[in-house]
């Protein structure tokens, strides 16, 4: 779908009871609904699953923290202004995290480390939070609470290309799974200013690194001068909203920074303490922004494995309810999201055309209903033959399952 017939996010979010905002709670602060809950529910298991078969242990850590560890990860002198102001307690100074980093920099040193541990994939889907001005704040694109997919790998200066390539790769894989369409890469270099960390020797390594793992994987990329992180430069994967504007989804960085400020170290093969190289990545971004876009790419109509509700279950009259009641908790407990939709909802016509978004509908009739079958429809439009029940239940799950496109 082309950017300029794309439905705004927000329009749609509203209608389809997605996540919605309230003045008292705030702007930037939205909550979600249910059926928003769900997709969001969905990604997060998803992205997890990828990560876990990627290699890369899940961890905890608490939004908050002392304002002297921000003074050390360098963000309260160069990321001050997008940080909320710190509160005073008991004497100290605590803050929201403006990023999930300094955290897991201190999950890595609470114990020694041996190389042999080394590529350290640790992953963790986490909130932070970002002072955004209330004039830029609306729906889901821009929000000052903010939930991130984030992973820090620990790794040996050798390692990185490697695990920049199969972050990359991660990366592709989610676009293909979320129907998502290719995107633009972008390679984000320092600009001028003090807001980037002075160290031009590790600046032009880290580049250097991120370029050999773009080309070696073939994507094309451009390069944007003063869009780094203040610690290092970074891959941003780029896509455009349904206003046509093009914002960062994805990102990989290669840190040289913060694994010196925060003094980490390795002991090596060698028997002597060596620094590791921090990658940061996130594979879908905010999760916020990831279901924004989401929304609008598809109008609302998500692939199975997103869908708020994937498969309803439609009895033609009143006599087949209770197969359909039955065909739709088989279903729930087969892990799937179902539901059935009585005849006093409607004609059998104004149900189908109230659940055009859903990816799967179960029309049970007299005959179906009979023989413990299901006549599957299809929300491109196609109508299967009626088949068992089993059959209409497998072929569901098998697509919802592999996260298929294909309905
Ligand atoms: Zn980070």
């Amino acid at each position: 779908m082309s950017h300029d017939r794309m439905p705004d996010h927000r329009k749609l979010g509203r209608e389809l009871g997605l996540f919605d905002t309230d003045p008292l709670i705030g702007a930037g602060l939205p909550y979600w609904l249910p059926d928003g809950a769900a997709v969001r529910h969905a990604l997060e298991e998803y992205v997890r699953d990828l990560e876990r078969r990627a290699g890369y242990r899940h961890v905890y850590s608490p939004v908050l923290g002392k304002r002297e560890l921000y003074e050390i990860s360098g963000h309260w002198s160069h990321y001050r202004d997008d940080m909320f102001p710190p509160m005073e307690l008991g004497g100290e100074q605590v803050v929201l995290r403006p990023s999930l980093c300094p955290h897991h920099a201190l999950i890595y040193r609470s114990r020694a480390r041996s190389y042999r541990e080394l590529p350290l994939r640790m992953a963790e889907l986490g909130g932070m939070y970002r002072a955004e001005l209330s004039g830029v704040l609306g729906g889901l694109h821009r929000v000052r609470s903010i939930q991130l997919n984030d992973a820090h790998i620990f790794c040996t200066l050798d390692q990185v290309a490697d695990e920049v390539r199969g972050a990359l790769e991660m990366i592709r894989l989610a676009y293909q799974d979320m129907g998502i369409a290719p995107p633009r890469y972008r390679l984000s270099l320092a600009g001028p200013g003090g807001k980037y960390v002075a160290a031009p020797e590790l600046w032009e390594r880290s580049t250097a690194l991120l370029i050999e793992a773009l080309e070696s994987c073939g994507l094309p990329y451009e390069e944007a001068v003063g869009e780094a992180a203040f610690y290092g430069p970074k891959i941003d994967v780029q896509v455009v909203d349904a206003a046509g504007r093009e914002f960062s989804l994805s990102t990989v960085q290669v840190d040289f920074h913060q694994p010196g400020r925060f003094d980490l170290h390795y002991i090596g093969a060698d028997g002597a303490r060596h620094r590791p190289v921090m990658v940061h990545r996130s594979v879908v971004g905010s999760v916020e922004r990831a279901v924004a876009h989401l929304i609008e790419q598809h109008g609302g109509a998500f692939p199975a494995w997103l869908a708020p509700v994937q498969l309803v279950v439609l009895p033609v009259s009143d006599a087949e309810a209770p197969q359909a009641a039955a065909f739709a908790r088989r279903c729930v407990e087969a892990g799937l999201r179902a539901e059935a939709v009585d005849p006093e909802r409607g004609s059998l016509g104004a149900r189908i055309r109230q659940a055009r978004l859903v990816p799967y509908q179960a029309v049970i009739g007299a005959k179906e209903a009979g023989g413990d079958r299901v006549a599957l429809r299809l929300r491109d439009g196609r109508r299967l033959e009626s088949q068992p029940a089993g059959d209409v239940l497998a072929r569901v799950r098998s697509r919802v399952h592999g996260h298929s496109t294909d309905l």
